[in-house]
């Protein structure tokens, strides 16, 4: 197969991993930073370029776009979908990953389970917002955080006001949730390829700090995780349209309840902690489910 992994890095240890594979594998691969693509609109016959040439036929693609570009990362996905091509995530399933209001409504729908969480926009609603969620401790998001950057623990009432005030007063979304406190600054990354959960581990937060995001210092080892669980990952992942994902889960006193699902998740920790090969899983999976013209948005987004 011909396969274009869409990365702003060919260094990074996921983009590395999946070169790899996909090389051991007997594929030819090619990684394109997406932020050089440009993209013809034309009628009947979209096309994309790189570097002062017409980009070759790929038959599949892999999107690893980074949070901070997902405008433009999703705009040259779905440009590769306008073209036929099958893309492993498409454009319309890594927007809807990247809001988390958007996605914990889409999954409230179906019934998995969350962390009781609320959203307002207006001042005069705080006090009931907060009240709404159980009250301090509480946890608040500004929705389009990544890595922990923008998520807040508020012990009190009284600092939860201010954070309140503070977001609003830079004009920022963001979401009141439940802290759940027994997880213990732990939760677990459920690697989700297809509808399978191939690898899952636990990240720790670091002592005193209740986000366990690798990036900022929490450790991961893997676990085995219950049939509660999978299926919750598996179920979260196809609800919002992710052949691959990487969901994160909190161990709550009601159950597995869902954080986020991560449209490109890093492969370091969770091949490192598990010892799996996790990029061959994918780019197996896409050999078998790669077709020409399956892209499920066809333009109609
Ligand atoms: P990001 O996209 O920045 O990673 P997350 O929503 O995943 O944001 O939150 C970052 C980390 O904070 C999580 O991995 C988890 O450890 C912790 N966390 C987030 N929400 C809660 C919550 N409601 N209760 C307890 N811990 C939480
Ligand atoms: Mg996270």
């Amino acid at each position: 197969m011909n396969i274009c992994i869409l990365s702003t890095n060919k260094k990074l240890y996921s983009t590395r991993r999946l070169v790899e594979a996909a090389a051991e594998r007997g594929h030819d691969v090619r990684v394109v930073n997406h932020l050089r693509c440009y993209m013809n609109i034309a009628s009947f016959k979209p096309s994309i370029h790189y570097n002062g040439e017409e980009l070759e036929r790929f038959d599949a693609v892999i999107p690893r776009i980074g949070a901070s570009v997902t405008f433009y990362g999703t705009a040259v996905v779905r440009q590769f979908e306008m073209m036929g091509t099958f893309c492993l995530n498409e454009s319309v399933a890594i927007s809807r990953s990247r809001d988390k209001l958007r996605s914990l409504q889409l999954l409230s729908r179906k019934g998995i389970g969350l962390p009781v969480t609320g959203f307002a926009r207006s001042p005069g609603d705080t006090s009931d917002l907060l009240n709404l969620v159980g009250g301090a401790p509480i946890v608040l998001k500004l929705l389009e955080g990544t890595q922990g950057k923008g998520v807040v623990l508020a012990e009190t009432r009284k600092a939860a006001e201010s954070v309140v005030e503070a977001f609003r007063g830079i004009n920022a979304n963001f979401l009141v949730q439940e802290f759940i406190k027994e997880a213990k600054g732990a939760d677990i990354r459920c690697l989700v390829v297809g509808d399978r959960v191939v690898a899952s581990m636990m990240r720790q937060a670091q002592e005193g700090e209740f986000r366990s995001n690798l990036h900022r210092g929490g450790s991961a080892t893997a676990i085995k995780i219950t049939p509660e669980e999978r299926s919750t990952a598996v179920r979260a992942a196809r609800i919002m349209g992710l052949n691959v994902a990487g969901v994160d889960i909190l161990r709550s006193n009601h159950g597995p309840v869902i954080m986020e699902v991560n449209s490109s998740p890093g492969l370091e920790g969770i091949e490192k902690a598990t010892d799996k090969d996790v990029a061959g899983m994918i780019i197996d999976y896409i050999v078998k489910h790669a077709k020409e013209g399956k892209t499920r948005t066809k333009g109609r987004g």
